[in-house]
């Protein structure tokens, strides 16, 4: 999963994260890569990006697991203002082993990753 943020001390948020996927029952950490600081894009007139990536296992399917990323991003102060705005957390669904689901709530792969710096750098460092 990819997971970024821009807002308030995102690196202390993304150890909070990584206790909270450590607590949770149906969640393992296979891997977790550097924490890539790099330029917004979209909408340029805010603070630098921190990404970084992590291999997780999981029992849950793709869809409840999306679930539990937007509730963990709700849990860790997310606001939803406009496209490519500032975010305190921003957690996605890279890959899901090698499957190719596009629902109306779900694309994985996540669409245009390969395209991506904040994606594809820490992938290469895992
Ligand atoms: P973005 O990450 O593109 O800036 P958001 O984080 O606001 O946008 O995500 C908005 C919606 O994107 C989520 O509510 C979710 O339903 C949808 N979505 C589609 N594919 C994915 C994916 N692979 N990982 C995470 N969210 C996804
Ligand atoms: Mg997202």
């Amino acid at each position: 999963m990819g997971v970024g943020g821009n807002v308030g001390d995102v690196k202390r948020r993304f150890r909070h994260l990584v206790f909270a996927l450590k607590r949770a029952s149906r969640v393992d950490i296979v891997k977790s890569s550097i924490i890539l600081k790099n330029p917004p894009f979209g909408y340029e007139n805010q603070d630098d990006f921190y990404n970084t990536a992590l291999e997780i296992k999981t029992s849950m399917n793709a869809d409840r697991f999306l679930s539990f990323l937007l509730h963990l991003e709700k849990r860790f102060g997310r606001k939803r203002s406009f496209v490519n705005a500032p975010r305190t957390l921003d957690l996605d669904i890279i890959f899901f082993d090698a499957r190719l689901i596009n629902t109306k709530r779900l694309n994985v792969p996540h669409p245009h990753w390969s395209e991506r710096e904040s994606v594809v750098i820490p992938l290469s460092y895992m």
